[in-house]
């Protein structure tokens, strides 16, 4: 086996120590638990950065010693300092795997990377939500059946204003009619990111294990691979 794919899983932190009924769901916050999918497994090594850390525990140093980062946030987007929404953007384009988690449509890092208003639909309402397999042989579905159920999960709707994806993973549909592309890969520089929509704070979905699944295979699929590192600028002829 290889190096261990170093993870680091930020969250904003907020809704857990604010709200009783979502501290039932996620007593010691959502990272850790998706931390503890990490943790003890063979071939990995993860640490967790919340808002409230200095650099929001985003240093040059945590960055630069990160394969893959996940990212849960909805409440304080905006609390997100710039420089570390820059820092964040720029490991991504030279190699940093990126798996961005629901409610992070609307992260800054997100919307820097898409370009676009990453807008969508939403209702708050315990629809079922069923996300289908589009692409069964991509790495991201590996183990999954057709489709992964969830009893309660918060509605998201298209249209989901992103750029066309480089590949699309999963499609949900919701009891109330809406479908929404729900897993989605893009590339930027060299980096790899995947947005997976589950994972509304006030229910338990980061707890089911084919979702827990899906951000295994996410996670090694968006490290990164040896790569040359990129070279641009003006260059002699290659032959005369
Ligand atoms: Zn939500």
């Amino acid at each position: 086996m290889g190096q261990p794919i170093r993870i680091t899983v930020w969250n904003e932190f907020v809704h857990e120590k604010r709200d009783e009924e979502i501290r039932r769901v996620y007593p010691d916050g959502i990272h850790s638990v998706i931390a503890d999918l990490f943790k003890d497994r063979d071939g990995y090594t993860v640490r967790t950065a919340t808002l409230d850390e200095p650099a929001h525990g985003l240093t040059a140093e945590v960055l630069e010693s990160t394969d893959v980062l996940f990212w849960w946030g909805h409440i304080a987007h905006d609390k997100v300092a710039d420089e570390v929404v820059d820092a964040v953007v720029n490991r991504v384009l030279t190699g940093m795997g990126l798996v961005v988690l629901h409610s992070g449509h609307f992260s800054k890092p997100f919307k820097k990377l898409m370009g676009t208003t990453c807008n969508l639909k939403w209702r708050e309402a315990d629809d079922n939500e069923r996300l289908w397999v589009v692409n069964p042989s991509h790495p991201i579905a590996k183990g999954i059946g057709q489709y992964i159920e969830l009893d309660r999960e918060e509605m998201y709707g298209e249209f989901f204003d992103i750029p066309t994806p480089d590949e699309t993973v999963f499609i949900s549909w919701f009891k109330g009619g809406e479908v929404f592309r729900s897993g989605c890969t893009f590339r930027r520089g060299l980096g790899k990111i995947f947005y997976f929509r589950p994972g509304h704070e006030a229910f338990p979905t980061y707890r089911n294990p084919e979702i827990q699944t899906v951000l295994l295979n996410a996670a090694n699929w968006a490290a990164p691979e040896d790569m040359a590192p990129l070279a641009f600028g003006r260059v002699e002829p290659h032959q005369k």
